[in-house]
């Protein structure tokens, strides 16, 4: 059997190693795998033997106990049970320097997905008019994606230019506050020009409330903040199915410095958990280590020292929303992931969607505004009141208004791992994107009567996205050192694929996940094995 190794664990890396046991190779994953502690996990466990409505204070203060909600200015971070474990920083044997906001990357099993949102919509062509596919080459895989993970979705409007990629979709909030603003937008803003502006109910990687086997989400409130029931969807979950059926072969502990290609095989560099340098030998390598770290490795590889490289992408704001009517659902028995994705453009900014996830319903705010079941009072009901009329709206700006990063290696004199620099200069672009954009949403908004709370309107300008990518674009001609053909395949090389959102030509606004997922499916489909 071909020997095939994967780096990293994350949506991209376990895609690929599904598409790979389809075609009967067992992948070595390598990864570096981090893991929520261990008195966490154990709270975790305990509260989802239980229904909500047993869980005891204690463990709740501790699990979610979410900083996230304490930031002021810039957008503030999100935790998965209390700990920020999936954010990685510089490591002795990848040290990083930061000028500017930190580096958007993970060394966590499962990488970003073990705190992300699970919010999903596949790409408008219009978006990727600059790639060299389009969604023709990838339509194939958001299916296969789509069918092997929970997935809430509904045929709307959304579907008329973001197709729901699934025949048995089932949504989460069937009936919920979902129903009542896109009623409000039906009845006030209705859809004139579908390329200008649409909107539907979200499109979610969770497994929504099943009636019939009376399973799936139990409605706790506690989305953003780590689910204990493991129903949003985290790539660890498919990576612990397939090591329990002895599918792939799990490398925790190791950090890959380099790869190269010596007749027709990879020689993998590595740092194993003792510390110890080593070189292993594999037949092919997918590379999905996350934009930045996939870029550092193949910079580390083709000894791309002192040059700049873009990473770009995208712009992120958040939008508190005032609607006089009351929000339907009450705070926690309520789902608090996205229930409503708009979509919508500016013209003098750029023909690119600006996407926009609205949350009715959401722990920060609750926790924001002080809200405390067990306190009682006037003060009490007025911040209530105030909390069941504010909707909290996600916006993204795609990558070609957005302030990027440049990324450089500095060798080390020694024989020391080498320091990857990484510059991010904001410009008044940036913020020209989010006030215009800002705009645009409160003019849409008025005429539907919800208000834009301007004061607290914060943007990702100053703290950065976490969707990033573009540093190694695919192109249909391969000419400088960074770019990659169309199976991922850096400048010279036939055995060494990235597959990571560092390989896409731009960000779209629209969630960056399930694209990069399809197309590293695509990439380990298509690869002659
Ligand atoms: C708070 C938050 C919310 C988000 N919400 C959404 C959302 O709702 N929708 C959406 O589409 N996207 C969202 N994103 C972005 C999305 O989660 C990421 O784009 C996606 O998870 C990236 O997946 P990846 O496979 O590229 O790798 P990553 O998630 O970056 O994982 C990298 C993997 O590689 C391993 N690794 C890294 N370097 C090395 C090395 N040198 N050697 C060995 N192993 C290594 C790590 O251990 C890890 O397993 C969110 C991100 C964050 C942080
Ligand atoms: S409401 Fe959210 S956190 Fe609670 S069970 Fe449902 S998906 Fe999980």
């Amino acid at each position: 059997m071909l020997k095939i190794a994967i780096v990293g664990s994350g949506l991209t890396a376990i895609s690929a190693a599904k598409v790979l046991v389809k075609r009967g190779i067992k992948p070595t994953i390598l990864d570096f795998g981090n893991e929520l502690d261990s008195e966490r996990l154990l709270c975790v466990k305990k509260m989802s033997s239980l229904e909500p409505s047993y869980w005891n204070k204690k463990d709740m203060k501790f699990i979610y106990n979410n900083s996230a909600s304490h930031g002021s200015g810039s957008l503030p971070r999100k935790y998965a049970f209390g700990s920020d474990f999936f954010y990685g920083s510089s490591v002795i044997s990848a040290p990083i320097e930061c000028h500017g906001p930190p580096l958007p990357l993970s060394y966590a099993k499962g990488g970003f997905s073990a705190g992300w949102g699970g919010s999903v919509l596949p790409v408008d062509d219009n978006d990727i008019g600059s790639w060299p596919i389009n969604n023709a080459h990838l339509e194939k895989y958001y299916k296969m994606i789509l069918s092997d993970v929970p997935y809430s979705a509904t045929t709307d409007d959304l579907s008329r230019v973001f197709p729901t990629y699934s025949n048995k979709v089932i949504a989460q909030n069937s009936i919920g506050p979902h129903t009542d603003i896109l009623n409000d937008f039906k009845k006030l803003i209705p859809i004139k020009d579908a390329s200008k502006l649409i909107y539907g109910k979200s499109r979610l990687l969770v497994k929504g409330y099943n009636p019939y086997k009376e399973s799936g989400c139990k409605y706790c409130g506690y989305c953003m903040s780590g689910c204990v029931y493991g129903y949003i969807y985290k790539a660890a979950n498919d990576l612990d199915n397939l090591i329990a059926l002895n599918l792939v072969k799990y490398v925790p502990g190791v950090i890959v410095n380099s790869v190269d290609e010596v007749s027709k095989k990879v020689n993998i560099s590595i740092i194993d958990k003792h510390k110890k340098q080593k070189k292993i030998e594999f037949d092919r390598v997918f590379i999905g280590a996350g934009a930045v770290n996939s870029t550092r490795i193949i910079m580390q590889s083709k000894k791309i020292y002192n040059k700049k490289i873009e990473l770009l992408s995208t712009l992120s704001f958040v939008v508190p929303i005032f609607r006089f009517k009351k929000i339907p659902g009450i705070w926690p028995n309520v789902s608090t992931q996205p229930s409503v994705f708009m979509e919508y453009k500016v013209n003098t900014l750029s023909n690119h969607w600006i996407h926009v996830q609205l949350s009715p319903h959401n722990e920060f705010l609750y926790e924001k505004l002080g809200i405390d079941d067990d306190c009682k009072g006037v003060v009490q009901l007025i911040k209530r009141w105030i909390a069941s009329h504010t909707i909290i709206a996600l916006c993204n700006i795609s990558s070609d208004s957005s302030d990027n990063y440049t990324l450089s290696l500095k060798k080390s004199l020694k024989d020391s791992p080498s320091m990857l620099v990484s510059r991010r200069k904001i410009n008044i672009r940036a913020y020209y994107a989010v006030a215009i954009s800002v705009l645009k949403f409160f003019y849409i908004l008025l005429k539907s009567r919800y208000f834009v709370i301007f004061p607290f309107v914060k943007s990702s300008i100053k703290s950065g996205s976490y969707h990033v990518g573009g540093s190694l674009p695919m192109k249909k001609k391969v000419e400088h050192e960074n770019d990659t053909d169309l199976l991922g395949r850096p400048k010279g090389w036939n055995y060494i694929h990235v597959i990571d959102s560092s390989v896409l030509p731009s960000i779209p606004a629209t969630t960056i996940g399930l694209v990069s997922m399809a197309n590293a499916a695509r990439i380990a489909d298509q690869v002659e094995l």
